[in-house]
């Protein structure tokens, strides 16, 4: 049987300069290391043989009906704008609709160089592939929306970096697009009014089809944003790298680099090897998103015809962007300590018990657990800190129905904790990949405590621990 893949492009119909048409560079030897069937079902896709596939997901044979390309982009990268970045190492090979109406891309990363590859090879290694396939995954599973991973293979080759030779891979990730704020930047720049308009035009009909002119698709991305970074805290998930190229317009996660989730909660941990001040350290993340929201306002200015008039409203829906994010965020915490539907006077309650975590080296996720399922306050340094926001926090859900399955739906069992995808991607390049499937297993149902998995909750030994992370 071959793979067969229900191609319904449309990107490739925007005008020419909006990327470049390129087939990937094929590798030496593909292999076929992950298959999401469950996903590619939901999408209409035919699995083939392994071989097949490998062919497919390498780029080495791109199956039927593509149209490969490379996006063209801009972006502010740690603040400063790079007016072309676009696909280096990336290759849309076009969309499917699902049999459910959804439109998605399909896109390899790791795919070879293209015109917009810089310094760089264009190549991705496994390490940060399966990172991505684990990250991407659990995400999902967490109910938090993200790109998804549809297939990984190996490439036969060797991708240096720091380190050295390292086995080289691919990803065959999906979403609703890869269209990020700096692709509108991208125009903006260009003084490119024609191009911006058929941007507009198309985002609006594939993503925000209510949104009738730049004002209502700039408000609709700012809610998608505040919902996405709001569910990001809830969950302890630093992205790592918030520039607006890596900011996409539909509101999903995108361009896992070197994100990782907290296991000891702290306000300012970074993990990132590049984020050398902290920009994108966890609490920073709600102020980072609004200043990307800023961006995507300033380049849709050039669409109004009354530009003074759309600066000041635009500015409004910037300004007001900080209460929406508090809004999604109190509702997310709230749920994660049983108050289904908390209002602004239990945000001291909640920011409370984050200062006492803080203070006291708790794991953020065994702590918000144990809240329903017992021994919260062995996470505390002090349990006496815990004891203390105990008893206004037991007055105040005594009079709700049922806090424990509130909470037990909110608050995580498992999280793709840093030391295990550590210690995940040093087993598959020796060649195991039964951590990575374990692993993937597990995340999938992320709320159940599941049998035989115990390990997987436990934070890192001191020796296990990972102080950064890497693209
Ligand atoms: P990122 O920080 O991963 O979102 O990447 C920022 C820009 O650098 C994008 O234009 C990427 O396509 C490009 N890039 C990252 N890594 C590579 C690479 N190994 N080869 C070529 N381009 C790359
Ligand atoms: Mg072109
Ligand atoms: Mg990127």
């Amino acid at each position: 049987m071959s793979l067969y893949i229900p191609f319904d492009n449309s990107y490739a119909h925007l005008p020419d300069r909006f990327f470049t048409r390129l087939d990937p560079v094929p590798v030496k030897a593909p292999r076929l290391v992950a298959f999401n069937a469950g996903l590619a079902a939901e999408m209409g896709i035919t699995p083939g043989t392994p071989e097949d596939m490998a062919q497919a997901f390498s780029g080495n044979r791109p199956p039927k009906g593509a149209a490969p390309l490379a996006q063209a982009y801009a972006g502010h990268q740690f603040g400063g704008f790079s007016p072309q970045l676009g696909d280096g190492r990336a290759n849309l090979l076009g969309e499917v609709v699902t049999p459910g109406g959804q439109r998605l891309d399909i896109q390899l990363k790791g795919s070879g160089p293209t015109p917009y590859s810089r310094m760089g090879d264009g190549r991705a290694w496994l390490g940060p592939v399966l990172r991505e396939y684990v990250l991407s995954e659990a995400m999902h599973a967490l109910g938090i929306p993200t790109s998804r991973a549809l297939a990984a293979v190996t490439t036969g080759e060797s991708v240096y970096r720091e380190t050295g030779a390292l086995p080289g891979a691919i990803l065959a990730r999906v979403a609703q697009s890869h269209i990020r704020v700096g692709t509108f930047q991208y125009f903006a720049a260009r003084r490119d009014v024609p191009g911006l308009q058929a941007l507009f035009e198309h985002v609006v009909e594939r993503h925000y089809p209510q949104a009738q002119n730049p004002a209502d698709l700039l408000e609709a991305v700012i809610e998608a944003q505040a919902r996405l970074v709001a569910h990001w805290m809830s969950v302890g998930f630093i992205h790592g790298v918030m520039n607006t190229d890596n900011t996409t317009i539909s509101g999903e996660t995108i361009d896992y680099g070197p994100c990782a989730f907290m296991d000891m909660f702290h306000p300012d941990t970074v993990y990132s090897s590049i984020d050398a001040h902290g920009r994108y350290a966890f609490s920073n993340q709600p102020n980072v998103i609004v200043w990307n929201m800023a961006q995507l306002a300033t380049a849709l200015v050039a669409l109004m015809p009354d530009q003074d008039a759309a600066i000041e409203d635009f500015t409004r829906l910037v300004h007001a962007m900080p209460d929406r994010i508090h809004a999604h965020w109190l509702q997310a915490y709230g749920r994660k300590i049983g108050l289904p539907a908390a209002t602004a006077e239990d945000a001291p309650l909640i920011t409370g018990l984050l200062q006492a975590m803080a203070e006291n080296r708790a794991d953020f996720t065994n702590t918000f657990r144990a809240l329903s399922d017992g021994g919260a306050r062995d996470q505390f340094l002090d349990p006496g800190a815990f004891d203390a926001w105990e008893a206004g926090w037991q007055k105040r859900i005594a009079t709700e129905d049922d806090p424990a399955r509130v909470m037990r739906q909110a608050n995580p069992v498992y999280i793709p904790r840093n030391h295990r995808v550590e210690q995940m991607i040093a087993a598959a390049v020796a060649g195991d990949f039964a951590p990575f499937e374990r692993l993937l297993r597990v995340l999938a149902d992320p709320f159940t405590p599941q049998e035989g998995a115990r390990d997987l909750t436990h934070p890192p030994q001191p020796a296990e621990v990972v102080h950064q992370t890497f693209c």
